[in-house]
């Protein structure tokens, strides 16, 4: 299996869109941030996620150095901020930083988790960091999606099919 492959099967895997985030102290100025889509819940008790950021990107050393990190869950209105962090296009002046719990998440996301961090192993070309979410926030809204290297919003094909 070649990584092309490899990129060509799991891109068809949709996902949701997040800026990871982390900072030394509570100052916009020391804040790291980067997009991902390899992103996923894991426990609800403890409530843990998880994020698995490639060796070479400068977050590792930095959530190594921090302990923690932010996960905001992007809304479609945001493609410009997950090009922006992604390192693809260049738009600071898009970029606004709420705090919670000494984790900065970016103003406008559907959800805000700030997590610590709780276990962080090695996978391959990529690190994984398992996170404690320590405080959360959520909004309704339309969720930024991933397919196939583009990015795509979202169509409602029925209403509540579980009947939850
Ligand atoms: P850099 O490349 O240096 O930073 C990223 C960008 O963010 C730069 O342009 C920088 O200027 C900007 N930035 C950083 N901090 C701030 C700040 N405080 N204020 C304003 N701007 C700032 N990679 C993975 O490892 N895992 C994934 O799950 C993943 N998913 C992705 C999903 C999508 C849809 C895309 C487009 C990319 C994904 N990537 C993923 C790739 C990853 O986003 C890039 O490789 C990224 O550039 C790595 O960031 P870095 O930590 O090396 O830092
Ligand atoms: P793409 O076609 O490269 O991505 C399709 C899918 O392949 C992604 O959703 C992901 O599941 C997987 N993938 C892609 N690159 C990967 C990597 N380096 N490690 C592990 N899985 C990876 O989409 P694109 O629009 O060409 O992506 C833009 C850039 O963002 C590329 O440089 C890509 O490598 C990077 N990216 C990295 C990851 C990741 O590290 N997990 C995920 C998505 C995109």
């Amino acid at each position: 299996v070649t990584p092309l492959q490899m990129r060509k099967a799991l891109g068809r895997f949709a996902s949701g869109v997040t800026i990871v985030t982390t900072a030394e102290s509570e100052d916009d100025a020391s804040v790291h941030g980067m997009t991902a889509n390899a992103f996923t819940s894991v426990s609800l008790d403890p409530p843990l996620v998880l994020i698995s950021i490639a060796n070479r990107a400068k977050m590792n050393e930095r959530i190594n150095k921090t302990g923690k990190y932010g996960v905001s869950i992007l809304a479609t209105d945001q493609e410009p901020l997950s090009l922006h962090f992604a390192g693809a296009a260049h738009q600071p002046d898009l970029v606004r930083f709420v705090w919670r719990r000494e984790v900065p998440l970016l103003e406008g996301a559907l959800v805000h988790l700030a997590c610590s961090v709780d276990a962080s192993y090695p996978a391959g070309d990529h690190m994984l960091h398992v996170g404690r979410v320590e405080q959360l926030w959520y909004d309704d809204g339309h969720p930024l999606v991933f397919y196939t290297g583009s990015f795509r919003s979202l169509e409602l094909l029925r209403d509540d099919p579980w009947g939850f």
